[in-house]
This record gives C-alpha cells, structure tokens and sequence, in this order.
C-alpha cells in the first residue's frame, strides 16, 4: 500500500483503526506554548477516534456457523482454531502456533512447556502489563527486573547480563506498545549464559525486527487476542514457535490429556481457546493486513508532525526494529516545556478532544503487588 499520508487519510483512518496514546513522564528544559498545539488540532478530530472493533456479516456469519454446527470447542473435532493457526503461523513466518484462550495462557503455556518452576529466574522488564510478572509467580519462579530503556521504552539489553545469576533460566523480553525489542542484542546474552528466550508479543502481532515478523526471535513468542490489542476476538491468544519439539511440549500443555502426537498426562491446564473465539479471528484476520497498514502510516505521519514539537518525544525504535505494530502510539512529555500545561491537564485535554491518551504503565517495580511478593518470605533470595 502507498506509505504517501495526508491529514484527512490520517483522520479517516484513526475513525476504523484506534491506537491509544501513551505519555511517560520525562524531565528536561526549555519552555513552549503547548495549548497551540491543542487547541489547533480540536477543530479537525471527529468524535468517534476510537470506534473498536471493527466488524460486519463476516463476523455475524461466522459465528453463527459455529452455533449451527454444534462443534464448539477444538477438542470436539472443531476445525476453526487449527484454521486460525494456521494463517497466523504462516503470515508470521512461524511453523508452528497453538491458539489459547488469553496472551496470559500463552505465556503460561510457554513457561511450563519449558518447565520454569520454583527455583528459576526470569528476566523481564518493568515497564510492562502486569501479566508478563504475574506469569512468572504463577509458574513458582522468580522474576528479576531489568531496567527499560527510556527513549524506546524496550528492556535495557545492555543491563541483562549483570541481572543474570546461575538461577536465571529464560529472558522474557516484551514488545511493548507493539515496538519491537532488541532482539539480537537480547539473543546475543541469552546465548553468552544459555538463557532461553520467549518474547512477549501481546501487542506486537506484525510487528517486525529486521525485516522479519515478531514470535520466533526466541524459541517462541505470545500474543493477546483481549478486546483491546490489534487483532481481537474478546478474550484469546497464540503461541508461535519455529521448534517442532517446543511445539509439542507446548500443545501438549494446553490441552492436558489432548496432545500431539501422543496423549500426554503431564503438567499443564486448558488453555483451549473455544471454536467461536477461533471464528471471529479467521474472520478479523482478513482485515488485519490493511488495518496494521493504516495504523503503521498513520504513526508515522504522527511521528512526522510531533517530532516538530519541542517537548513531545514519540519512542525511539530500537536497533533493528524494522516495523512497530503500534498497539500504542508512545511518547514522552517533557513538562519544563508545556508550563501552562501540567501532564494530567494535557492528558485531560487530549481525552476531551477524542484522543484516547493515557499516562501509560507505572514502574512495575515499585506497586504494591510487586512489592509485597519482594517481601514474602517465599521470594526472599
Ligand atoms: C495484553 C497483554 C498480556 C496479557 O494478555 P491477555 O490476553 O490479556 O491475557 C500480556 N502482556 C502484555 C504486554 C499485554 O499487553
């Protein structure tokens, strides 16, 4: 598709294709009018910015095809979720993909296929969801932070190898708003300390590092299907993998007792995604192309226009990330340059005018969930 961009293609496309905006915080100096800004742009932005999700008798047909069939679930012979498995893997350049009901489960299913447990260590960043933590404690193990990056918002990979102990296990990298990590810098540490390495895909599908998509720059990746990530059937997610041996492991852990190419009994739980869930991808996936599309020029023509603004720093792409799936648009405000303009004021401003914009994830590290485990005796190295 033409990369050539224009306010109004801008503003038509952001109606079918939301993209929420995400600000972190930042301290630097000079100062700069920023209510121009806003108030410039208010006459142009329509009401429904964010209209999510997008759909139509595709939708309605196929899932009324599954209710007709009766078979609702893979498990009773139901051919939807290896039919979404298999458009996703091949358009991800992936051999292999197991649907799940979340990007939680996926991530779980990746963690106990590679059998993390009590005594492992798992580094992650913390600025993240905080499910890509949860899963960690879920799985009895560990999890260590390493510091994001401020200007790409991505893991430090240049901090990794000082948080590894001989406890450390896997890296569980996450790309977060859809940008993607550094993923050779990341694979060249997991080598030096034979570290495994499941990235965090959820908000990254089509996302791409040199060239290549996402999922398989480590022995898998994970990615949500939840109501508000890019590709999105209410609740689901995927694993994806290019190690037929991992594949199994994996299949076998999500759906106990069900698995290839024998019946396992082993570690694991259901983690099934159901047919509807498989039917309503198949059917958002034949739109998925062209919305990553519109929503890849139209961050870049944001990038374009706010790079003009001092103050305003849209996240820097790490080396080699070739294509951000921009699940969020991210960027930094520098307060010392919007003086009549405070950061909530901003955001509040931003939210009125129909961009849905919001101050982003905190520091993982200092809430007090995260906090609490650090304390429990269980957790105390
Ligand atoms: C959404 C998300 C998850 C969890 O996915 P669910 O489908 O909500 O379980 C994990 N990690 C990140 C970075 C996410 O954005």
């Amino acid at each position: 598709m033409s990369t050539s961009q224009s306010r109004r293609k801008f503003i038509r496309n952001t109606v079918a294709v939301s993209a929420g905006v995400c600000i972190a915080k930042s301290s630097t100096a000079v100062a700069h009018p920023a209510t121009t800004i806003v108030d410039k742009t208010a006459s142009r932005i329509p009401k429904a910015v964010t209209e999510w999700p997008v759909w139509d008798e595709t939708e309605e047909n196929a899932l009324l095809n599954v209710l007709n069939s009766g078979t609702w679930g893979r498990t009773g012979g139901g051919p939807r979720c290896a039919e979404f498995e298999a458009a996703f893997s091949k358009r991800l350049q992936a051999k292999y993909c197991v649907a799940t009901s979340s990007g939680t489960t996926a991530l779980l299913t990746a963690l106990g296929a590679l059998n993390i447990g009590p005594g492992d260590e798992v580094i992650l960043p913390p600025y993240t969801f905080v499910a890509t933590f949860n899963v960690v404690t879920n799985s009895y193990a560990l999890p260590v932070f390493v510091d994001s990056d401020p200007h790409s918002f991505q893991i430090d990979p240049t901090k990794i190898a000082a948080a590894a102990t001989p406890a450390t296990k896997l890296l569980l990298p996450v790309h977060i708003g859809g940008y993607s990590a550094d993923m050779d810098a990341i694979n060249t540490v997991a080598k030096q300390h034979s570290l495994q390495v499941i990235e965090d895909a959820c908000q990254a599908p089509l996302a791409e590092y040199r060239g290549t998509p996402v999922g398989t720059q480590g022995i898998g990746g994970c990615f949500s299907f939840q109501s508000s990530k890019n590709l999105n059937c209410g609740e689901g997610g995927a694993l994806t993998t290019s190690d037929e041996a991992f594949f199994h492991k994996c299949y076998n852990f999500h759906t106990p007792g069900g698995g290839k190419p024998a019946a396992s009994v082993g570690r694991g739980s259901n983690f099934r995604l159901t047919e509807f869930q498989a039917a309503l991808l198949v059917a958002q996936f034949t739109r998925f192309e062209r919305q990553s599309n519109e929503r890849n020029t139209n961050a870049i023509y944001l990038t374009k226009l706010l790079s003009e603004i001092p103050g305003i720093a849209p996240a820097k792409l790490t080396n080699g990330c070739t294509r951000s799936a921009y699940h969020l648009y991210m960027l930094r405000y520098d307060k010392q340059h919007f003086a009549d303009l405070p950061r909530a004021k901003f955001l509040a401003e931003l939210n009125r005018l129909g961009v849905g914009a919001s101050s982003g994830y905190g520091t993982l590290n200092t809430t007090p969930h995260v906090k609490a485990l650090a304390t429990n005796q269980h957790y105390v190295r």
